[in-house]
């Protein structure tokens, strides 16, 4: 299809309001999947233990349908990838929206778990995610959401993120986990009605960091931009142990962050709608769902697609004074092809 044909296509049927077309949008799409794809491959690979992709965690985009800003999903892509090597892959998301692009993606399957935070009601976008919506077919109990109202604060969400998550990695025992950090869960968000700080936000990232587990963590939605960037920017920090000093240094963009220039920004004074009742009921409910699933489920034999090519080359060849590139060094890394070490593994499936 010729590039024109293919705007007009998509522009008729598949792209709302919320999803303009723009010069340079295909390659928008690949810069921003090939980084979430690249970033699942360098885990399966033993490249790294943890990969981040800011740019990447467009969540809501569907098969045959670009939605909430969103054309591509590259989380769904990643996943796919994940899958090759793992079992079980654990998706997390804390945007203020509900996932439901990736919870589709994945809607009757027992190979990923997709595990939604979010606003709910009021119409609220995407206007799915309630507690109801656990899955189907073998898919079942393994879909869960969490449905928040207006101005959650940090001690009510990371509570119950924290009770939450550990059930759901002890019970479902994923091989990788992928985090979708959408910063407009974050207090004075354009478009969120939460009340998150940024270590609030950040205290999540931690937690599911000391789980241990290859971690593939994006960004997603945020729309008051100069926290957007202050909070990956922390989180960066916690991801690779580094205490970050408050004060933003002197830089192209330092006016945006005026007039305090710290890293650190407080949140409001928004009442909080979530009531203790509400949230215990919530939790509850999720708890009662998990503990359908009787144990971590088991993947048949199946074919896996091949993995992404890595051109060989010959290291006797090498200048070893030259700088060698990213993709060269990752060759110098071999793959471990042993799957999946535990005591108690069950999974049978062909790696070839
Ligand atoms: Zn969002």
């Amino acid at each position: 299809m010729r590039s024109k044909d293919r705007i007009a296509y998509f522009y008729d049927d598949n792209l709302g309001e919320d999803c303009p077309v723009f010069d340079n949008l295909f390659e928008f799409c690949q810069i921003y999947a090939g980084g979430t794809i690249d970033a699942a491959r360098r885990l399966n690979n033993q490249l790294c233990d943890i990969a981040i992709n800011w740019a990447g965690g467009l969540h809501h985009a569907k098969k045959c349908e670009a939605s909430g800003f969103c054309y591509i999903n590259d989380l769904v892509l990643g996943i796919l990838e994940l899958l090759k090597y793992h079992a079980r892959v654990l998706y997390i998301d804390i945007d203020v929206h509900h996932g439901d692009g990736v919870e589709e993606a994945f809607y009757f399957t027992d190979r990923v778990m997709t595990v939604s935070f979010h606003k709910y009601g009021d119409s609220f976008f995407p206007g799915t995610g309630d507690a109801k919506e656990i899955g189907e077919r073998e898919g079942k109990f393994y879909a869960i959401n969490v449905p928040l109202k207006d101005g959650i604060d940090d001690s009510s969400f990371t509570r119950l993120f924290k009770t939450i998550i550990s059930k759901v990695v002890e019970t479902y025992q994923p091989g990788a986990i992928v985090l979708q950090c959408g910063a407009d869960s974050l207090a004075g968000d354009r478009l969120g009605c939460f009340n998150l700080s940024i270590d609030g936000h950040a205290e999540c990232v931690s937690f599911v960091k000391r789980f241990n587990l290859p971690l593939l963590v994006t960004g997603g939605g945020g729309y008051t931009k100069e926290n957007v960037a202050r909070c990956w920017t922390v989180e960066t920090g916690v991801l690779l142990d580094t205490e970050l000093p408050n004060e933003i240094p002197q830089n192209d963009y330092i006016k945006y962050f005026a007039p305090e220039f710290s890293l650190k920004v407080p949140n409001g004074p928004i009442e909080n709608l979530n009531s203790k009742s509400y949230l215990s009921t919530i939790k509850m409910q999720v708890l009662e769902n998990l503990r359908c699933i009787q144990h971590a489920p088991s993947v048949q034999m199946q074919e896996v697609p091949p993995d992404f090519y890595i051109p060989e080359f010959d290291e006797d060849e090498q200048n070893p004074d030259e700088r060698i590139d990213q993709h060269t060094q990752d060759k110098h890394i071999q793959r471990d092809d042993e799957y999946y070490d535990g005591d108690n593994d069950n999974d049978q499936m062909n790696i070839s």
